[in-house]
């Protein structure tokens, strides 16, 4: 399946169904040949995610219980666990430690530990992972309940110092880089410092904006390329064939 089709492009968080119109969405990225993983942010999401995605070499749903979500939804968890055993894509899982959510955060941690218990005994997931305020205590739980072996944790949209990033090199994650991390001046020293084995580039859409200002789509993955190309000092085409590299590992990898 999707390892093995072509793609010009990866966008490794995307909320598809956050926009108007889900199935255009699909279509057109799908259409652009751009990986996508089409982030979920209630398991309650998931059973449609699947079925429109089911068909679309490129389009790949993942079951999520977004952090930020936790302090109303956890009682969605056990349909989380049960759901798991289809999907090989997770997210958008992790922690928010931010004022608005902080009062959550003790669930959120139960909740996540659950989600990298659960992916550590099936085996092979590919986890998309919101850190907010909270990278350290992201990594903590990864590296006690999922090791690298057992999955792969993409850190979406990662605002961890760089001691925190050679951490979550060191312990096998990977790092999706959107538009706004390249237009802060702590964003652009993350850029350039990240191994390039390690990036990926993803649009977070609609919660980023692309350069004709409206919200990001897939296809505007190919923009983030170009930004830490001019970051890293690096060509677009270099940067393109690393993360067109770096994809394919993650999917060899985590093949059963
Ligand atoms: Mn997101």
């Amino acid at each position: 399946m999707t390892a093995t089709v072509p793609f010009r492009g990866v966008d490794m968080h995307c909320h598809l169904d956050l926009f108007p119109d889900h199935q255009a969405e699909i279509r057109a990225a799908e259409t652009a040949s751009v990986f996508t993983l089409a982030v979920t942010t209630t398991p309650r999401a998931w059973p449609r995610n699947r079925e429109l995605t089911a068909e679309s070499p490129h389009v790949n749903a993942a079951l999520g219980l977004h952090p930020q979500l936790v302090g109303d939804f956890a009682h969605e968890l056990p349909l989380w666990r049960k759901s798991l055993p289809e999907a090989r894509f997770v997210g958008e899982v992790g922690l928010d430690a931010g004022p608005r959510y902080y009062k959550s955060f003790d669930l959120q941690k139960k909740v996540f530990r659950t989600v990298l218990e659960d992916c550590a005994e099936i085996g092979d997931k590919i986890l998309s992972v919101h850190s907010v305020r909270s990278a350290a205590v992201v990594l903590d739980l990864v590296e006690s309940h999922l090791p690298a072996e057992l999955g792969t944790v993409v850190l979406h949209w990662f605002t961890g110092t760089a001691t925190e990033a050679r951490r979550a090199t060191s312990l096998g994650c990977y790092f999706s880089v959107n538009v706004a991390m390249t237009q802060t001046d702590k964003g652009r020293a993350l850029v350039a410092s990240l191994p390039l084995d390690r990036l990926l580039t993803e649009t977070d859409g609609p919660f980023t904006k692309s350069i004709d200002n409206k919200p990001s789509r897939p296809a505007d993955a190919v923009q983030v390329e170009a930004a830490i190309a001019r970051i890293r000092g690096e060509s677009a085409a270099q940067i393109s064939r690393a993360i067109t590299t770096n994809l394919n590992t993650l999917l060899r990898r985590s093949s059963p």
